[in-house]
């Protein structure tokens, strides 16, 4: 039995999903202890819980220590099924994480699968649906796989209340891919998402960012979202390149004033611009697995975060891989996954 300590490297709810998804996939049991022991509200919440019942039904899989502030669980999965799925978070809790736990096993799965999620589907500290959208899954339909995405109701936090699905035509083996370069840059886009708040916000959010990306005026657009439950807000920048689109977030929150929300997000894209990589920061962690999946791969990416090696490591203990990670320059870095 494997064994996982939760509480090492990112130390949250990453470590466990990666290892229910490369569970799911070697069909190789584990143990993790110390769950987020490093958190104010350490163990199990709700919204890990989802996934870990997901990553149950998908793998028929054994399993103690599933409840509640669980520190610890117990995980042996037997057979993959592909069939239609219904998974809902019930707060506002993230479904795109619940789906990063399942999604890979049904990638190489016998049969096709189409996962209904209900949750959260756009909220901070997780891929907003956009994310999945337009970089992850155009990332892994050229593993092979074909993937199909509906949002039916945008979710946002802290209400909620979203509504997508996704369908899935596997494929035995992922294809290996390398992302090195990206090419030269052919569209820029920003959107601003208000739902059931004044449309100043949007207007606002998207005045700072004219002033500080100096992006074309055509290229800024503000969607005023009419079918969620609650109130919502993010903007997004989506830079579409030759080989590969990224997207940067930034979330709207009670109390944080609409000329800040784009701040962060405006920094993400600049340091992706001057470095010059395809890979974000985000995409980086999220395609490791397929990658490894896939026997390897290589890309170039911004250095790498604690959700990053941190991933690299519980790979490691799954797969027989070997990873290196090199460094070009301050902001420039190559992961290497072999077998
Ligand atoms: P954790 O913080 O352990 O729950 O994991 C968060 C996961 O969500 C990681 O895979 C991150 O790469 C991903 N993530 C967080 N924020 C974003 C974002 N703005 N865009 C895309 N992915 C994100």
């Amino acid at each position: 039995m494997i064994i996982i300590d939760g509480s090492f490297g990112e130390g949250g709810g990453q470590i466990l999903r990666s290892s229910l998804a490369l569970s799911l996939i070697t069909g190789k049991p584990f143990q993790i202890r110390n769950i987020r022991a490093g958190r104010k509200n350490p163990g199990l919440m709700r919204q890990h819980l989802t996934a870990v019942n997901a990553a149950v039904e998908v793998g028929q899989a054994e399993v103690s220590g599933n409840q509640i502030g669980s520190a610890i669980l117990t995980f042996s999965p037997k057979t993959v099924i592909a069939r239609q799925y219904h998974f809902s978070v019930g707060t506002a809790g993230s479904t795109t994480l619940v789906l990063q736990t399942i999604l890979p096993a049904l990638l190489v799965a016998d049969a096709p699968s189409e996962i209904i999620l209900e949750g959260g589907t756009h909220n901070p500290f997780a891929p907003p649906y956009s994310f999945l959208e337009k970089v992850f899954v155009p990332v892994l339909r050229q593993m092979g796989p074909d993937i199909a995405l509906h949002l039916q109701r945008p979710g946002f936090y802290p209400a909620g209340g979203g509504c997508f699905t996704v369908t899935i035509q596997p494929k035995a083996r992922l294809q290996r891919i390398d992302i090195m370069e990206r090419g030269e840059i052919i569209h820029r886009s920003v959107k601003a998402y208000v739902a059931n708040l004044p449309k100043m916000i949007g207007q606002r959010e998207l005045g700072v960012i004219r002033s500080r990306l100096s992006w074309d005026k055509n290229a800024l657009e503000l969607i005023e979202v009419t079918d969620s439950h609650g109130p919502g807000n993010i903007v997004t920048a989506e830079i579409q390149s030759e080989k590969i689109t990224e997207l940067f977030t930034g979330f709207g929150m009670k109390g944080l004033p609409a000329d800040q929300v784009p701040l962060e997000m405006i920094q993400e894209v600049r340091d992706y611009l001057d470095a010059g990589v395809p890979v974000g920061r985000h995409l980086a962690d999220q395609i490791m697995i397929p990658m490894a999946m896939a026997g390897g791969g290589r890309f170039r990416t911004l250095p790498l975060t604690l959700h990053s090696t941190t991933n690299l490591e519980i790979l490691k203990q799954f797969l027989d891989i070997r990873v290196e990670v090199t460094k070009e320059n301050r902001n420039v870095y190559q992961v290497n996954i072999s077998s």
